[in-house]
Formats: structure tokens, sequence, C-alpha cells
């Protein structure tokens, strides 16, 4: 899949400010700073699409964006961002939690993971949950230029564990920088909006 056309709908806090067209979505969903803007910009083959935060945590609402004028990809709130008080984690994960619950037309959802870091339990908790939701994800292991391609099994093999995937499981491997992933990303994004 090409993308030939993206632009930004809207951002929502609540059900009744999603949009109300009806056609297949995919959300990404990752802890903050882990590299989701660059990724969207990057997909889309636009610079600023999703402006590039340098305050880790500041995208608080959903960001829904149409694509090739026929799926929203949706921009879901970074999670994890430790400085942010307990008070906020709760609602973002509330808001999270009906976006995913309670979404008709959601597909499937990309979770975004550092190359370099072992997941967290916010990582764990949010698979889990998809998991347990029967929502289909497609794991993608970020910034993946930062890693040699020597150590890169060795990195995959830790996020594998921590997150008890089988070892067959496929994680793409992206980078923003180089592009690398994207075309296999946008093939696993196609085949879950065309199911
Ligand atoms: P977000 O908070 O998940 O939206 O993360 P951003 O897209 O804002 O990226 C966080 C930081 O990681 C920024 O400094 C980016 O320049 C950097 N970054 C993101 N993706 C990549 C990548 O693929 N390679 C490298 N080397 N740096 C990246």
């Amino acid at each position: 899949m090409r993308i030939k056309k993206a632009e930004f709908i809207k951002s929502a806090l609540k059900p009744e400010h999603y949009p109300q067209e009806v056609i297949p979505e995919v959300a990404f969903s990752g802890r903050s700073n882990v590299g989701k803007s660059s990724m969207f910009n990057q997909l889309v083959g636009q610079k600023s699409l999703a402006r590039v935060s340098r305050q880790p945590g500041r995208t608080q609402t959903i960001n829904f964006f149409l694509v090739n004028n026929s799926f929203h990809m949706v921009d879901l709130p970074g999670y994890g961002f430790a400085k942010v008080p307990l008070k906020v984690k709760a609602q973002w994960g509330k808001m999270m939690e009906t976006y995913l619950g309670k979404r008709q037309q959601l597909r499937g959802v990309v979770l975004l993971l550092d190359i370099r870091h072992k997941p967290t339990g916010d990582d764990r908790q949010m698979l889990d949950w998809l998991i347990d939701n029967k929502l289909p994800v497609i794991v993608v292991a970020t910034k993946s230029d930062k890693i040699s391609k020597g150590r890169r099994q060795h990195h995959l093999a830790v996020i594998k564990k921590e997150l008890a995937l089988s070892p067959e499981q496929q994680i793409v491997q992206f980078s923003s920088q180089t592009g690398e992933g994207k075309e296999l990303l946008l093939s696993g994004v196609e085949a879950l909006i065309n199911e």
C-alpha cells in the first residue's frame, strides 16, 4: 500500500467527539517518546503531520487522520510518562479503554516498542489488554537504526521474552530515520483494514 493522501481530521477526548464516519480504523499506541509521531510522519511522507513533540506525554488527545480517503489512522496518547500525576494517568487509562473497547470500526492496533529498551509493565499491560479484548496487534520495534544489525536479534528476543510472545511472533523493525520497515508495516495495516 502507498499512502497518497493523509489529513488530520480531529482530536477527541470522548466518544461523542470521535469522527462519525464509519470507515476502518487502525490505532497506534506506545509509551511516550517511543517514536510514534516520527513514525506517523514517515509513514505518510509528510514532515509534520503529527507534530514531533519534544515534551513527552503532551499528546493527551486521541487524534484521527484520514488516509487515502478510505481509512483512519488513530494516534493514541503515549502512556507511561513517569512525571504525569496519577489522576491524569487514570483519566488517560479510561479514555484509552473507552476507545479501544468500544470503537466498532477499530480493526487492530500497532503497538510500538523502543528496540533498545526492555518492555515495561505498561507495555505488558497494554498488550495483555489488547489480546484479552481480541484486537489484532502488530508489534513494532522502533528506532531500529540505533542498534546494529548484529545485535538486533538479541534485542528482539528480550522484547519477546518480557511480553511473553512466542519466539515465532513477527516484530516489524522500524526506523523513521531510514524508512526501514515502512513497507512491511503498511502491508500489515492494509491487511487489517481489508479484513
Ligand atoms: P513520540 O513521543 O512517541 O511521538 O516520539 P517522537 O516521534 O516525538 O520521538 C521521540 C524522540 O525519538 C525524538 O527525539 C525523535 O527524533 C527520536 N526518534 C523517533 N524515531 C526515531 C528513529 O526511528 N530513529 C532515531 N534515531 N530516532 C528516532
